[in-house]
């Protein structure tokens, strides 16, 4: 059951991400945790939207400070 729930989550989020959108620039989505510099993979669940970009995240941890400081980790987000 685990692996259909994932399934549908991924399938949600590719959902939200298309339907999305922004006149000025297109929105992208980063492959590393802006944190600890973690490339991302496809089991990470953790994941915000920043200025119309999704950020992802390898723990909801660095997800937490993330949201608590924006400004401070923006400049590692690639
Ligand atoms: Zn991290």
């Amino acid at each position: 059951m685990k692996k259909i729930s994932l399934l549908i989550l991924g399938t949600l989020l590719i959902i939200c991400e298309s339907t999305k959108t922004d006149a000025r620039r297109e929105p992208k989505s980063y492959k590393t945790c802006p944190i600890c510099g973690m490339v991302r993979d496809s089991t990470w669940m953790n994941y915000t939207i920043y200025k119309n970009d999704t950020v992802w995240f390898c723990s909801t941890s660095d997800r937490a400070d993330f949201i608590n400081h924006p400004k401070k980790y923006a400049s590692e987000l690639k």
